[in-house]
């Protein structure tokens, strides 16, 4: 396992797409693409981790706690972006799989702290062959999977 750092951050193309993308998402769902929305994106696109709301907040002045955790909600109802619980204080937000593409991440259950780790790809083609296989046998088919490990991060 290797933590690499995200292929967002610094790419303007490659920001602008996610911009694209999640204007056409709220507005299937009759939503906005609201300025306080966009900026809530950037925050965590350059971001290169999952971040909680108060992070969030104090990353951009402009952002209010109010507004950024409602804007959250709807981002995160139309799967733009992903909500992750860690039995913590605070939920993580980071951008959706489709959007950031396909990891891990590493959950420390003393402090809630999350890392985002990515698996060299033959294993992560391991790894899917193998829950594939076991998924067949109860006649399941998967879309995709999703794999936290749990434990103590290096400050706990
Ligand atoms: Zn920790
Ligand atoms: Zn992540
Ligand atoms: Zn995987």
């Amino acid at each position: 396992m290797t933590a690499q750092s995200r292929p967002v951050p610094g790419d303007k193309d490659r920001l602008a797409e996610i911009h694209l993308q999640i204007g056409s998402r709220l507005a299937g769902q009759d939503h906005r693409y609201t300025s306080g929305r966009r900026q809530l994106v950037d925050v965590l696109a350059h971001a290169g981790q999952p971040m909680t709301l108060p992070d969030i907040v104090a990353a951009d002045r402009n952002l209010a706690q109010s507004s950024a955790y409602r804007n959250l909600d709807v981002l995160v109802r139309c799967g733009a972006i992903r909500k992750i619980s860690t039995g913590g204080d605070h939920a993580h937000f980071e951008l959706a799989e489709p959007l950031l593409g396909h990891h891990h991440h590493l959950i420390c259950t003393s402090c809630g702290a999350i890392e985002d780790i990515h698996l060299d790809s033959d294993v992560e083609l391991l790894v899917d062959q193998s829950l594939t296989a076991i998924a067949s046998q109860s006649g399941f088919t998967p879309i995709h999977h999703s794999l936290d490990l749990h434990g103590h991060c290096a400050d706990c």
